[in-house]
C-alpha cells in the first residue's frame, strides 16, 4: 500500500454531472493505481440546497460507474464538533480572532469596494482588538498581510498569490457554522487526504486553504486542478449542451465502462490510445498526463466509444445490462439460449443499449408490428411465391441451423428464379417487421422454427388480405 489518500467531496445540491464524475474518477483511479485509499464525503453544509435525494442519486451514479470507496461516506453536517475543535486551535494559537463588525458595516464596505472596481476585502478592524466570544461574533482567520502564497499545482504548475490581495476571511459564522474553505481543510487534514484532484474552479480557494494548512502546522497535500469540461462552443458544459447528469447517460443506454473511459480521456491521455478497459485504466492512470487544456464534450465521440465497448463486452454481461431496457419495453429476458445469440447478432450494430433493445424486440415478441413503409414495399403479392416456398422448405427442415437455413434459401432461389435480395427483404419484414436487421439466416435461426413459420404465415395472410 502506498500512502496515497484521495477523496471526492460532492455537494449534494444536484445530480452527479459529467464534470463531477470525471473528478471522482480521477481521484478513484489514482487511489487504485497507487494502491492507496479513496474517501467519499458529502459537503452538505448548505442545508437549504442539500437533500437526501441528491445524496442517494450521487451514490447511485458512483455505484453505476463502478467507483467504490474505502471510507465514508462522511457528512460535514455530522462533523461540527471537529470543526469547533479546530476553530479553537486557531484561536488559541493566535491565528484567528473574534470579529463583531456589524453586517451593515461589512456590507457598506463591500458596496464601496465594488463601486470603485476594487476587490471587497475586510479592513481588519477587529484583528488586534482581542474581542471576546459572544452573540453576533464571527471568527476570522488572521491571514498573512504581506508576502506570497504559492500553489505548486500538479496540473497547472506554480501559481503565486499576493497575500495583500487576500483578507482575513471568516472561518466560523456568528451562528457557529463553519465556512466552506475551513471545513474542507479540516476534513482533508483529519481524513489524512494527501492528494486533491479537483476542478480548476477551486483554484481561487486554494491560497486560503494553503494558509490554513500552514497555520494548523499540517503538511500540504498535492493539489491538481483540472480544467473544466466544455461544450462544443467552448463554454462551460451546461444544460444548454444537452444532458449533463450521469444518470441521463445511463438511461440513454451508455455502458458505465464507456462513460468511465470517455470521461477519463476528456482530460487525460496515454499516447493516442482512445479505448481503455477499466482494468487498463487502473494500471496506467497517472497525474502527469492530465492535460492543461480543457476537454470538449463530444456526444458523437462518446457514442462511438460506447459502440466499441458494447462490442468488447462479454455477451453474458451485456444481457444483464440490457435487461432493464428490455423490461421497459415489456420483455422480461428469461435465462435462455436465445439471449446470447441475440446479443452476438446485435452488438456490432448498436451504439447504445437503447438501440440494441429496440432492435432486439422482434426476437422476443409474440406478435411483431410491421413498420408501415416496410410492409407496403415488401409484403406484396410479388413476395408470395418466395414466402410460400420458404414455408414449405422450413417445415421440412430437421436441422434448423444457419448452414441448413442457407441451403433452404438457396433451394427457394432455384425454385422461384429470384435472387436472394428479392427473397430476403420480404422475409426480413415478415420476421422482424423492418427492412434492417442482422443477417437473414442468422435471425431466422435465432427466432427458431416455430416462431418463424408463424410469422411467415402471418405475412402471407397479411398480403392475401390486402
Ligand atoms: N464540494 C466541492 C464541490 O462540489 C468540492 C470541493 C473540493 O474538491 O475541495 O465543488
Amino acid at each position: 500500500m502506498s500512502g496515497i489518500i484521495t477523496r471526492f467531496p460532492p455537494s449534494p445540491t444536484g445530480y452527479l454531472h459529467l464534470g463531477g464524475a470525471r473528478t471522482a474518477i480521477f481521484n478513484w483511479l489514482y487511489a487504485r493505481r497507487m494502491k492507496g485509499r479513496f474517501v467519499l464525503r458529502f459537503e452538505d453544509t448548505d442545508i437549504e440546497r442539500s437533500s437526501k435525494e441528491y445524496v442517494d442519486a450521487i451514490l447511485e451514479s458512483l455505484e453505476w460507474l463502478g467507483i467504490d470507496w474505502d471510507e465514508g461516506p462522511y457528512f460535514q453536517t455530522q462533523r461540527f464538533p471537529v470543526y469547533r475543535d479546530y476553530i479553537q486551535k486557531l484561536l488559541d494559537s493566535g491565528n484567528a480572532y473574534y470579529c463583531t463588525c456589524p453586517p451593515e458595516r461589512l456590507d457598506a464596505m463591500r458596496q464601496k469596494a465594488m463601486a470603485t472596481g476594487g476587490k471587497p476585502k475586510y479592513d481588519g478592524t477587529c484583528r488586534n482588538l482581542g474581542r471576546p466570544a459572544g452573540p453576533g461574533a464571527a471568527v476570522r482567520f488572521k491571514a498573512p498581510l504581506t508576502g506570497t502564497t504559492v500553489l505548486d499545482d500538479a496540473v497547472k504548475g506554480g501559481i503565486v498569490f499576493q497575500n495583500e490581495e487576500l483578507d482575513d476571511f471568516i472561518i466560523c459564522r456568528s451562528d457557529g457554522t463553519p465556512t466552506y474553505n475551513f471545513a474542507v481543510v479540516v476534513d482533508d487534514i483529519t481524513m489524512g487526504i494527501n492528494t486533491i484532484i479537483r476542478g480548476d474552479d477551486h483554484v481561487m480557494n486554494t491560497p486560503k486553504q494553503i494558509q490554513l494548512y500552514k497555520a494548523l502546522g499540517s503538511p500540504l497535500p498535492v493539489f491538481g486542478h483540472v480544467p473544466m469540461v466544455l461544450g462544443k462552443d467552448r463554454t462551460r458544459l451546461s444544460k444548454r449542451h444537452g444532458a449533463t447528469s450521469v444518470t441521463a447517460y445511463r438511461e440513454m443506454g451508455f455502458l458505465p465502462e464507456a462513460m468511465l473511459n470517455y470521461l477519463v480521456r476528456l482530460g487525460w491521455s496515454h499516447g493516442d490510445q482512445e479505448f481503455f478497459t477499466r482494468q487498463e485504466l487502473v494500471e496506467v492512470f497517472n497525474l502527469d498526463n492530465i492535460g492543461r487544456a480543457a476537454g470538449v464534450f463530444d456526444p458523437e465521440k462518446l457514442s462511438a466509444l460506447n459502440a466499441d465497448h458494447i462490442k468488447a463486452t462479454p455477451p453474458a454481461m451485456l444481457i444483464n445490462r440490457l435487461r432493464p431496457f428490455m423490461a421497459a419495453r415489456g420483455v422480461e429476458l428469461a435465462e435462455n439460449s436465445t439471449n446470447e445469440k441475440m446479443i452476438v447478432s446485435l452488438a456490432p450494430r448498436s451504439k447504445t443499449l437503447v438501440e440494441m433493445a429496440d432492435q432486439a424486440l422482434f426476437y422476443y415478441q409474440d406478435e411483431i408490428a410491421y413498420d408501415p413503409d416496410a410492409a407496403r414495399k415488401f409484403l406484396t403479392a410479388e413476395a408470395l411465391p418466395a414466402l410460400n416456398a420458404l414455408t414449405v422448405r422450413l417445415e421440412a427442415l430437421q436441422d434448423y441451423t444457419e448452414p441448413a437455413l442457407e441451403n433452404a434459401f438457396k433451394a427457394v432461389m432455384a425454385e422461384t428464379g429470384l435472387k436472394l435480395g428479392k427473397i430476403a427483404q420480404p422475409v426480413r419484414v415478415a420476421l422482424s417487421g423492418r427492412t434492417a436487421s442482422p443477417g437473414i439466416f442468422e435471425i431466422t435461426a435465432i427466432i427458431g422454427k416455430e416462431k418463424t413459420l408463424r410469422r411467415l404465415h402471418r405475412a402471407i395472410v397479411h398480403i392475401e388480405g390486402k
